[in-house]
């Protein structure tokens, strides 16, 4: 799809919007990022009550990375803290749940959310919109994804060069977006730009529900493929992806991550003890 720059009135904003719903929200905090505690079923049940309210609502699927993300970035850990649903997307989250005494349900994988998105899409004519992706990825998703879910409308799909994007770049996005009029807006840039991008054009969007989706597209665009189910279960679908993807992915798993749940476990287990995971200055000031 050829993108062609339009001015726009609106102005962006930094700030997260708060789309949280206040009460009756069961969250457990990891490493100071708040995650729901639904199953996948409940997750699917709130994103059907997100297209009924006429609202625009973020969701982010966060995994270890997002952690270590955002323990370094307060302005993703904000986006995540106010998206309207935020689900354990890996297992190590599942196990630093139980380890603190409330144990999530399972893990609800982004890529099957996204599925269980364009059932319900596809069941309430609902119009779906794919942004992100290396060159002609969106394309390549959206028509795997109409062939899969019958009845689907994938209404635009828009895959950007890689890199920084311009003011004019963005704003013809959103605009294009908007034309398109999708109530699902999924976007793989990769975290934390994905998740920071929707919440910056939240509001302008004129969408019921906005997903950073990270490798959701390479795999429906069949360029990736998807961990068999029992490295799954055993939480080493990482160590599936570090395979197909070795220069990208080592940095971030190898150096960054396994360090980082090697702190959370620690810290995890600490409080469990009784203890304080960080020690307290004897009669500080
Ligand atoms: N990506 C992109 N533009 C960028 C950076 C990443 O379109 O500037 C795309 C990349 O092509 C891939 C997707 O973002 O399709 C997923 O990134 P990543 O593997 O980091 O996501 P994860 O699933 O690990 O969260």
């Amino acid at each position: 799809m050829v993108l062609e720059a339009v001015q726009l009135t609106s102005t962006d904003t930094l700030a997260p919007k708060d789309t949280a719903p206040a009460a009756g929200r069961a969250r457990i905090e990891i490493g100071k990022v708040l995650v729901d505690r639904v199953d996948l079923a409940t997750a699917v049940g709130r994103i059907r009550g997100f297209l009924a309210d006429g609202r625009a609502h973020q969701v982010t699927t966060v995994n270890l990375d997002f952690l270590r993300l955002a323990e370094r970035n307060p302005l993703f850990m904000e986006t995540i803290n106010h998206a309207a649903l935020a689900v354990a997307d890996g297992m190590p989250l599942v196990w630093l749940s139980r380890l603190k005494s409330e144990p999530l349900a399972e893990r609800v994988a982004g890529v099957e959310l996204v599925e269980a998105c364009c059932e319900l899409a596809a069941e309430a004519g609902a119009g779906v919109f794919l942004l992100g992706g290396a060159e002609g990825i969106a394309d390549a998703a959206g028509r795997a994804i109409e062939r899969r879910f019958p009845g689907l409308r994938v209404v635009g799909s828009y895959s950007p060069p890689l890199g920084d994007f311009s003011a004019q770049q963005d704003r013809a996005m959103v605009q294009l977006i908007r034309d398109a009029a999708p109530a699902f807006l999924f976007v793989a840039l990769g975290a934390p730009r994905q998740d920071l991008w929707i919440s910056q054009h939240l509001d302008e969007l004129n969408v019921s529900v906005a997903m950073g989706v990270g490798c959701v597209l390479d795999l429906h665009a069949g360029v990736r493929q998807r961990a068999p189910g029992w490295l799954r279960a055993a939480g080493m679908e990482w160590a599936f992806r570090l395979a197909q993807e070795p220069r990208r992915l080592w940095r971030r798993y190898v150096l960054n991550d396994m360090p980082m749940l090697a702190r959370l476990l620690v810290s995890a287990a600490s409080e469990r003890k009784g203890g304080s995971a960080v020690p307290q200055p004897a009669g500080g000031i």
